[in-house]
């Protein structure tokens, strides 16, 4: 008799974005007239820039000739992406790191989900709160999360990051944490960590023997000089920390696919007798065993972003978002909303006026103002009496969105 894996069973069946769709097309349903803004998901609109769609053109050129065609890549990406990697997001912040700690991926979903893959079922892990979902829902699923009760996970623990603590996560005191997944620039709230900050988590880790899983999906829009691009800007993070990295909002590849991820050779953790294995080739083996590579095209349009055409055009697309964010603080700011993230981040991170629950406060702004946005509890505990704005949207739709919430609230 087969059986299923019963943890999925655990996972609760409303996924965040399916309900606000529901919602959404509820509205449409009673109101087909009605034009909707959507702020809400976090995908980018912007096409991609000129370089990459020309290295898009040249690699689909070669794939059609039998001197140029590509089939199975290794399955830890061409060295031409790797080394464009090493050379740019790295050398430059002083960070040297060897072509083989480089993994190149399909997308940092896929390998924020897997890489709980290579520690034990019984590890306790800490996430900051509210957080992307991908990191607590891929360990329910094999069963490393515990039950669930009102909304929070047994063997998670939740270190908030609210307006309370300036969104400046706690070490925990109470409970040990043997995994941490941190991601900043952060979504949902769009804050950021200093490296004061940083380097405490670092040194937590590497005293208590955790390790960081760091999410740095949207380093690209990091504006302050001061906030780290990369977890190894830290010194002894190379034995603590692995490292996602996304091209999807970097330069617009959602549809495209590509990223990578980094393990350190320096990585190790130890067997419950106590003895220490590095990290880094059980990733190289798991991904020889479960990944076939990203795809030719997809890897010769990351290259594309490292030349200087490449490099120039893909900020311009970054400094089209973030003036949209500049103006959703300053406009929301002005109409009296208390509101955070937005500098260093495509997101903005709304508190709801007098406590307002998040999804109240949606609905509210959904019939009033034809406007969605996301929950925050969406996103955890914490996030609850808060919303989401995402950056990610034309500047025609932001602006009327933006008014639109002006008069909704002038009103209310
Ligand atoms: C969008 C996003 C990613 C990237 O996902 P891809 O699979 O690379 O498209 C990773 N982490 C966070 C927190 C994100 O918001």
């Amino acid at each position: 008799m087969a059986l299923i894996n019963e943890h999925f069973l655990k996972l609760p069946n409303n996924y965040l974005f399916a309900d606000i769709a529901k919602k959404v097309n509820a509205f449409k349903v009673m109101h087909p007239k009605d034009k909707i803004i959507s702020l809400g998901i976090g995908d980018v609109t912007r096409p991609l820039c000129q370089a990459v769609v020309e290295a898009m053109h040249k690699a689909t050129d070669e794939m059609a000739s039998i001197q140029g065609f590509h089939g199975y890549g290794p399955e830890q990406g061409y060295d031409f992406l790797r080394e464009a990697i090493l050379k740019n997001d790295f050398l430059p912040r002083g960070i040297h790191l060897d072509i083989n700690e480089i993994f190149i991926n399909d997308g940092a979903k896929s390998d924020t989900g897997n890489i709980q893959e290579l520690i034990r079922w019984d590890n306790s892990i800490g996430v900051t709160d509210p957080i992307y979902p991908v990191y607590i829902d891929s360990n329910v699923m094999i069963g490393r999360a515990g039950v669930i009760e009102d909304g929070r996970w047994s063997n998670v623990v939740y270190i908030p990051c609210t307006a309370e603590n300036n969104f400046v996560p706690q070490i925990p005191s109470d409970r040990h944490v043997d995994v941490i997944y941190l991601c900043y620039p952060n979504n949902p709230t769009g804050t950021v960590i200093t490296k004061q900050e940083l380097r405490k988590w670092v040194n937590y880790a590497l005293k208590n023997d955790a390790l960081i899983f760091y999410d740095a999906a949207y380093q690209a829009y990091i504006t302050d000089t001061d906030i780290p691009h990369s977890i190894y800007e830290i010194r002894g993070a190379r034995k603590c920390a692995i490292e996602f990295h996304s091209y999807s909002k970097t330069a617009g590849f959602t549809g495209l696919r590509c990223g990578y991820t980094v393990v350190p050779k320096d990585l190790t953790a130890s067997t419950l007798d106590g003895e220490r294995f590095p990290l880094n080739p059980l990733w190289n083996r798991r991904q020889c065993t479960k990944f076939n590579g990203t795809s030719y095209i997809s890897q010769r349009a990351a290259e594309a972003i490292y030349t200087p055409e490449g490099k120039q055009q893909v900020q311009a697309t970054i400094d089209y978002y973030m003036s949209n964010a500049h103006l959703m603080l300053t406009t929301l700011r002005a109409a009296g909303y208390e509101v955070y993230g937005g500098e260093n981040a495509p997101y903005i991170w709304m508190r709801t006026p007098q406590g307002t629950g998040s999804w109240a406060f949606f609905e509210q702004l959904l019939y009033g103002a034809h406007v969605v946005c996301t929950p925050g509890v969406g996103f955890g505990p914490s996030g609850e009496g808060y919303v989401r704005f995402t950056a990610f949207g034309g500047r025609e739709d932001t602006e009327e969105a933006l008014e639109r919430i002006v008069n909704w609230s002038n009103i209310q």
